[in-house]
């Protein structure tokens, strides 16, 4: 395995078994990067050579963006924690192998916090109760820090004197935001909030380029392994200069803003989630790039649309979610035509099935396959796919 030292896996997280978000924890890493490796070769060998999988150096506390879960127990005593996986039972924990150690800290903080300024927890049976979740994220390499209250009720008397508390212990916040979600769903996050400290985002800075975070947009999880997967991607597009480049399911707009900083001639981003396309207009703006254009809409519709216009892409990169693209897409794609299509998958079953589709007739040849481990401990692989037009 490349780039990767012997790690013993932390065998000592007390609650590996009731958690059951890290799955590979009883294996080392190097057992890990095997692993993925050869769940990767076994879904994508049959189009192309897997390349080694990308492991991590140091691969603990890799996580910028942290979530906690608050409930009081019968005793009355308040916990803080992850949800057992696929069931509503909060496990409590304090601080987490994958997590980030400082957003680990502030949510113990909050925590303690909470009785002196009589702040309740929220309870999912009664719907009744202030707060819900918890959520940090850290930009890794700004140290900007932001903190969501996710509360059930909009009324929060004392959060000047909290927003004081909070930020006397951990300077380092650089914004605070309640969210409002009084709704009984899954979703952590409503659709009210408002700034109590700072600019409501953070920033943070990704291959030489700089981004702004949104409580609500997504942003990578693992910013180390992120420059990895984004570099094999650029790599793989082979960029000289001029080219149209689509950026789709672009998020804030990251891979299309690396790309168009790097050379390309002129790029367009589209992307479903409106407070995501926001920010990747935002950044476009701060990186100084005015070669970018972005688009807010469904990936597939719009692929749709460009494929029956005059514009001819030379190279799109789909980034797609963990159910992959669409027919809708695919077949676009296809009558689009580009020289180079750089494929980045969270789910190499859907990534299997997406190929099948691009390669049955044909028309696209899988040139490069190279899994990168942006999920450590987790059974979780990403992969970057180069295709080429036949
Ligand atoms: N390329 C970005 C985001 C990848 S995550 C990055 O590297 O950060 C996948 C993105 O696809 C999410 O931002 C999600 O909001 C968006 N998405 C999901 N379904 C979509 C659809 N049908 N059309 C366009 N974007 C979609």
């Amino acid at each position: 395995m490349s780039n990767t030292k012997e790690h013993i896996s932390n065998g000592s997280c007390p609650v590996y078994k009731k958690c059951g978000g890290c799955q590979l924890q009883n294996l080392t890493y190097k057992q890990q990067l095997e692993l993925k490796q050869k769940k990767v070769e076994k879904l994508l060998k049959k189009f192309c050579k897997v390349m080694p999988i990308i492991g991590m150096e140091t691969p603990y506390h890799y996580r910028n963006k942290v979530q906690a879960a608050f409930r009081t127990t019968k005793q009355g005593k308040i916990i803080s924690g992850v949800y057992q996986s696929g069931t509503h039972h909060i496990v409590g924990i304090d601080s987490c192998q994958t997590e980030d150690e400082t957003a680990d800290r502030i949510i113990v903080a909050v925590r303690k916090l909470l009785p002196s300024f009589k702040m309740t927890t929220y309870n999912e049976d009664t719907g009744k109760g202030f707060l819900r979740h918890v959520l940090v994220k850290r930009g890794f390499a700004t140290n900007e820090v932001m903190l969501v209250l996710v509360t059930g009720t909009p009324v929060f008397p004392s959060k000047n004197n909290f927003v004081k508390a909070i930020r006397k212990q951990f300077p380092q916040i650089t914004t605070i935001v309640q969210n409002v979600n009084p709704y009984r769903t899954n979703l952590v996050l409503g659709d009210n909030q408002k700034v109590l400290y700072g600019k409501g985002y953070i920033e943070d800075i990704l291959c030489g380029c700089k981004f702004r975070i949104s409580p609500k947009s997504f942003y990578q999880i693992n910013p180390v392994q992120t420059e990895v997967l984004y570099n094999t991607a650029m790599d793989f597009a082979q960029l000289k200069g001029n080219e149209v480049v689509l950026d789709t399911y672009c998020g804030i707009g990251t891979i299309g803003i690396v790309a168009a900083k790097r050379s390309a001639g002129r790029v367009i981003g589209v992307e479903l989630n409106g407070d995501a396309v926001r920010d990747a207009i935002v950044n476009a703006k701060s990186n100084e790039l005015k070669n970018i254009r972005f688009f807010k809409g469904d990936a597939g519709e719009f692929m749709y649309e460009v494929a029956n216009e005059d514009e001819k892409p030379d190279v799109v990169f789909m980034d797609p979610p963990r159910a992959g693209s669409d027919e809708k897409f695919l077949s676009s794609l296809i009558k689009m035509s580009p020289k180079t299509v750089v494929y980045i998958s969270c789910n190499p079953e859907t990534m299997a099935r997406d190929l099948e589709y691009m390669t049955h007739n044909n028309d696209y040849k899988v040139q490069k396959i190279q899994p990168v481990d942006m999920f450590p401990h987790t059974a979780h692989v990403e992969c970057v796919v180069l295709m080429s037009k036949k």
